[in-house]
């Protein structure tokens, strides 16, 4: 859903730190000056793209696909010690963590002319690990993510969102259709 007002963002959001980094990122809200983070925020490695966020708001894992599986335990210090009191899970358009096994010949041929590993290593490693990080559908993913970490930490609220790359924007992701 497009959030260009104010009146855009979803009522359950507003007055919480997923409400503000709305405002911030797709508004331009000012900066407000903080000394201690509010919101955790997963999102994908992707080169294309940056938050606009305040310093101090916000505890930022970028991990292939906003894939928060395989780190667990940053997540729980980021509420455990980092005192955050919500999760903004951003996936995004374009994603290369979507239809992984397209992209297995030039990933095994980047790492043996890049990096200098044999065929063979190379083919193993994408082998074992592309299925831990396909993603499938980006909305999809990031939904089942969501109820996931929603289930693991279940004070936390969580907030599925995608970045279109196109326009910059961040569109939270409607779950009561
Ligand atoms: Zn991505």
């Amino acid at each position: 859903m497009t959030v260009k007002s104010l009146s855009d963002i979803p009522q359950q959001y507003r007055d919480t730190p997923i409400g503000l980094f709305l405002e911030y990122h797709n508004l331009d809200r000012p900066f407000d000056t903080y000394t201690k983070a509010r919101l955790l925020i997963g999102m994908c490695m992707d080169s294309r793209k940056h938050l606009r966020v305040p310093d101090n708001y916000a505890f930022i894992i970028r991990s292939g696909g906003a894939n928060l599986r395989y780190s667990e335990f940053k997540v729980s210090y980021a509420i455990g010690v980092g005192g955050v009191e919500a999760i903004a899970l951003i996936g995004h358009t374009g994603c290369g963590m979507k239809h992984l096994i397209d992209r297995r010949d030039q990933f095994i041929n980047g790492l043996v002319e890049n990096a200098g590993w044999t065929q063979q290593r190379a083919e193993e490693h994408f082998n074992q690990f592309a299925p831990m990080f396909e993603i499938g559908d980006e909305v999809e993913f990031i939904l089942g993510e969501a109820d996931r970490l929603r289930r693991r930490y279940p004070k936390i609220p969580v907030a599925p969102m995608i970045y279109r790359i196109e326009d910059n924007m961040v569109y939270p992701i409607r779950e009561d259709l």
